[in-house]
């Protein structure tokens, strides 16, 4: 068996990577690092700051401090030395960590950081662009997507039971408008690595989705 082992888990908005990939790290004994939680807490400090537009949001970029904190297994931000991870995920944050990802400057700075973490130790890491671009040697690469309906469905029930209620029809948009963004930005696109799999969980369980990819990992780190 290798020493470490990395599982890279892309894909949209909603997909259900973050659930996934929580319970696959679990499973496999590996640390998860959400990478979205980053680009959102560079968000945060730049909405906090009224920074906008693409310039002077690459010329504030090496200013936070961010910094990723385990505590137990779950991931914690700290934006300047200060506890964050309870305001980085209401609509307008997801919105914001969009367009702050766009920026080239603030990727270099969140990636050194993802590189980092998955030095020396067994990682699950998701995100956008864990197997194109950050861990492109990863041990095993999965793109997970399901329709933009059912993404919408699941968010949104995820923010009714966080007593965060948002009409349907608008997280929907949200989800469309993030996914454009995503796919279309010029440095480190959302899209699906050549030798990745790829999962429609639309029609698939939490466990069903887990249990494959537990499956697959297993086989990948013995091979
Ligand atoms: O995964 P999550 O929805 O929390 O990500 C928030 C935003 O951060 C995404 O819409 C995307 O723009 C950006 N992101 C990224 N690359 C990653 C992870 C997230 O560009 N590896």
């Amino acid at each position: 068996m290798r020493k470490h082992f990395s599982i890279a888990i892309d894909g949209p908005a909603g997909a259900g990577k973050s659930t996934v990939a929580k319970a696959v790290a679990k499973a496999l004994g590996a640390v998860y690092l959400d990478t979205g939680a980053m680009y959102r807490t560079m968000g945060l400090y730049m909405s906090d700051n009224g920074i906008t537009g693409p310039e002077r949001i690459a010329s504030a970029s090496a200013k936070p401090e961010v910094q990723v904190r385990f505590i137990g297994d779950a991931q914690h931000m700290v934006l300047d030395g200060t506890d964050v991870t309870d305001r980085i995920h209401t609509p307008e944050a997801s919105l914001m960590a969009s367009k702050v990802s766009a920026v080239p400057a603030v990727r270099e700075r969140m990636v050194a950081l993802q590189r980092e973490i998955a030095q020396g130790q067994s990682v699950v890491m998701d995100g956008r662009d864990i197997g194109t671009y950050v861990l492109p040697d990863a041990t095993l690469k999965i793109y997970l997507t399901a329709s933009c309906e059912v993404r919408a469905e699941r968010r949104h029930r995820q923010l009714v039971a966080a007593g965060k209620d948002e009409p349907y029809e608008k997280v929907l948009s949200e989800i469309v408008e993030r996914d454009f963004n995503d796919a279309h930005r010029a440095v480190s696109p959302m899209r699906q690595a050549d030798d990745a799999v790829r999962m429609d969980t639309s029609d698939m369980t939490e466990e069903q989705v887990v249990e494959a990819i537990v499956e697959r990992a297993k086989a990948a780190i013995a091979a």
